[in-house]
């Protein structure tokens, strides 16, 4: 297919790309995809969601059995931690993960093309992407090309990634030995999980944070249980603080933050830079193309256009949330109505998680958000102390929180912070899909005993006729 026009190039082979790649040719499209690494899958899967969590699982079994074992009757040694096995079976997991993507793109009969590409303007009536490989340059031609080639950590100017001491997520996901103090700088959700993997194999971890909150877009309830329970796991936090400097000294890292008008210097092994990401479109020959960017990123319609015909852009690169499910769904979606289907992305129901220990989830609108709408709502909260399962689990703490309309009590947000959070919140973001009510919740089976009855006690909480509370 090399010297013909495919249907779709995709740029970008991240869980936004591959997935329009793939609806794309189920949908009969002929379609390429570049990616520049080795591997498929993005930053999800060799630097991101999947590494992130088969580290904070390894990490939560040390921990449990470290200092919780003994509760339930377990008497071992103290385990050992064995870190290159660990990081060994974590790479394994990209590995499975990332060549499955390869073994998809194969059955689907889509040609993978590993190189840099560029968009290289109109040829013969269709788009050119040049691509550059180890061998050279390629040029390929797309009817349509898809931008989603995602995002990057940002930097601190005076704190550059030097891949060693100043680390991004990419690096804090393979340390070759347990930092003794990691300082990381953001209390996003990136920064939380990874400092709770670090803070589990015994690092001491402080976050610093510019904010006085951390995870502002979270249910303030949520947010505060969690601070409260990664404290009591022994991570610092210095909230309303803002990191103004950085030196090496003695083998040491020193950042010097600002609170309050006073400056002080922290030394530490590791910072780990957590302080957002950003989209990344350099390279890629926009500005020649005239593709429009607002705020730094592409500024696409409904359809996914770019404002350039047959130039497309999801994921990372685009408004909303940089969360992997909301790239998959968009590549769905832009495939589907590529081939004329009527096909939407939700963007009110995205669910947002963060897999610390509890784990924090949530769809909707949180109460901070309603109360400044000015949007009356009444609550149903459950917790988790009053759950069977969570007993026999000894995993009691959090809370499922439902906020819904006072009259039909169509559900406007849930909010859970507890064990498995991010596994219960399936069944809310189902709810609300279907513009679903609290008592469509709460007349619906829950077995027992399970978490999701906590889901349950929660909607009939709403109406005041909790059972088991
Ligand atoms: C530590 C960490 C943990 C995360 N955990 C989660 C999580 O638990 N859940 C969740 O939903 N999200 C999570 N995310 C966010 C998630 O990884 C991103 O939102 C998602 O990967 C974005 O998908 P994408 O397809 O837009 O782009 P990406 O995954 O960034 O993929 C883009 C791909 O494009 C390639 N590329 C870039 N430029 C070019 C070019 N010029 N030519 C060819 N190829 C190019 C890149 O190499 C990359 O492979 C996490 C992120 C990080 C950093």
């Amino acid at each position: 297919m090399a010297n013909d026009t495919y249907d779709l190039i995709v740029i970008g082979a991240g869980p936004g790309g591959y997935v329009a790649a793939i609806r794309g040719a189920q949908l009969g499209m002929t379609v390429a995809v570049v990616e520049k690494r080795e591997a498929l899958g993005g930053v999800c899967l060799n630097e991101g969601c999947i590494p992130s969590k088969a580290l904070l699982d390894s990490s939560e079994l040390f921990s449990l059995a470290r200092d919780r074992f003994a509760g339930h009757g377990i008497a071992i040694d103290p385990p050992r931690l064995d870190l290159a096995r660990m990081m060994a079976r974590k790479d394994d997991v990209v590995k499975k993960l990332t060549d499955g993507v390869a073994f998809l793109l194969k059955k689907n009969k889509i040609a993978w093309v590993q190189g840099t590409a560029r968009l290289a303007g109109e040829q013969d009536g269709a788009h050119g992407v040049e691509v550059t490989t180890s061998e050279g340059t390629q040029q390929l031609r797309g009817k349509r090309v898809l931008l989603a080639t995602g995002s990057e950590a940002a930097a601190i100017p005076f704190m550059p990634f030097d891949g060693d001491t100043v680390a991004s997520a990419r690096e804090a996901l393979s340390f070759d030995r347990v930092p003794e103090h990691l300082l990381v700088v953001g209390a996003g959700y990136v920064g939380l999980e990874l400092g709770s993997v670090w803070r589990r194999l015994g690092s001491q971890v402080t976050v610093v944070e510019m904010l006085p909150k951390m995870l502002p877009n979270t249910d303030g309830q949520v947010a505060d249980t969690l601070m409260r329970s990664l404290k009591k796991q022994g991570i610092a936090f210095r909230m309303e603080t803002k990191v103004t400097g950085f030196a090496k000294r003695d083998g040491k890292a020193v950042v010097t933050v600002e609170s309050g008008g006073a400056t002080e210097e922290i030394a530490c092994d590791k910072v780990l830079v957590a302080a957002g990401r950003r989209p990344l479109t350099a390279g890629l020959g926009l500005e020649d193309l005239g593709v429009r960017l607002e705020e730094g990123r592409i500024a696409v319609d409904a359809n996914y256009l770019t404002s350039v015909p047959g130039v497309y852009a999801i994921g990372d690169l685009i408004h909303g949330p940089m969360l992997a499910h909301k790239a998959m769904v968009e590549g769905e979606v832009f495939a589907e109505r590529l081939a004329g289907q009527a096909s939407v992305v939700d963007y009110a129901f995205i669910p947002g998680i963060v897999y610390t220990w509890p784990e924090a989830a949530g769809v909707g609108r949180t109460e901070e958000q309603l109360k400044a709408e000015g949007v009356a709502y009444s609550v149903g909260k459950f917790p988790f102390m009053a759950n069977g399962r969570a007993k026999c689990m000894d995993e009691t703490e959090g809370f499922v929180k439902i906020l819904a309309t006072p009259d039909t009590g169509r559900v406007l947000g849930i909010h859970v912070i507890g064990p498995r959070a991010s596994d219960l919140i399936a069944e809310a973001v189902t709810v609300m899909t279907y513009g679903g009510s609290a008592a469509d919740i709460a007349m619906t089976f829950h077995a027992h005993p399970t978490l999701a009855e906590a889901m349950k006690e929660a909607a009939l909480d709403v109406e005041k006729r909790a059972i088991h509370a």
